[in-house]
C-alpha cells in the first residue's frame, strides 16, 4: 500500500506525508536545518508557510 501523498505549498507540488512530519520537525526546530532538503528552503519565507500550512499540525 502507498503512503499518503499531500500537495505542499513549499515545492508546489505532491509530497509523502512522512516528507512532511520531517519538514514540521524541521520548522518547528526539533531536528536541525541541515536535513531539510533544499528544494523546501526555495521560498524565503519556507518556515512561515509550513507554519501556516494546514497540514502542520495534522
Ligand atoms: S506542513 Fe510544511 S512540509 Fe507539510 S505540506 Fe505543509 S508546508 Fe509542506
Amino acid at each position: 500500500m502507498e503512503g499518503n501523498t499531500i500537495l505542499c505549498p513549499l515545492v508546489d507540488d505532491i509530497i509523502e506525508d512522512i516528507e512532511c512530519i520531517e519538514n514540521r520537525d524541521v520548522v518547528d526546530e526539533m531536528i536541525t536545518e541541515e536535513s531539510l532538503p533544499n528544494k523546501y528552503k526555495r521560498k524565503s519565507n519556507w518556515k512561515e508557510i509550513c507554519r501556516k500550512c494546514k497540514w502542520h499540525n495534522y
